[in-house]
């Protein structure tokens, strides 16, 4: 049997350990930048990867920021589908480009089954454009949560 096929229930496709390192890559990115960043997973991706991406961002909240500049890594593991989506803040300033940049490297990993540097990989490469367009500032709130969003 696959990696592939072992890895692709949402719940156990990373280990207790490797969740925690994933939120803690996401709570380092955001201390660079007001932007939110967060992860989805599920196992199918009922239609266009992107659209499902749109609507899990909207689902999860993700549009309440002061800044309009959450950021949603979305993955759909049986699948193999994956998006990454701004919300309108971000929009504009980074290129679809970019985010596909991001995304074909992390499919990239998970090919390899190395499924935890993947996301974190990601995270820390969308930290890096957050904090240069939108730079952390003093006093900001963590508006999202740091999760890593499991569902069916
Ligand atoms: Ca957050």
């Amino acid at each position: 049997m696959s990696l592939w096929r072992l890895k692709t229930s949402p719940r156990h496709f990373l280990s207790k350990r490797e969740r925690e390192r994933g939120m803690a890559e996401i709570r380092k990115a955001e201390r660079r930048t007001t932007g939110e960043i967060r992860v989805h997973v599920e196992r199918r991706c009922p239609g266009e990867p992107l659209q499902r991406a749109r609507k899990v961002f909207d689902e999860l909240g993700m549009a309440r920021t002061a800044h309009r500049n959450g950021v949603l890594i979305y993955i759909a593991l049986a699948d193999r589908r994956f998006a990454i989506v701004g919300d309108e803040g971000v929009h504009g300033k980074v290129g679809d480009d970019y985010w596909n940049g991001i995304r074909d490297a992390m499919a990239e990993r998970f090919r390899k089954g190395e499924f935890c540097e993947g996301i974190c990989e990601a995270v820390r490469g969308i930290g890096d454009t957050l904090s240069s367009v939108f730079p952390g500032q003093p006093g900001d709130r963590d508006e999202l949560p740091n999760e890593i969003d499991v569902g069916d």
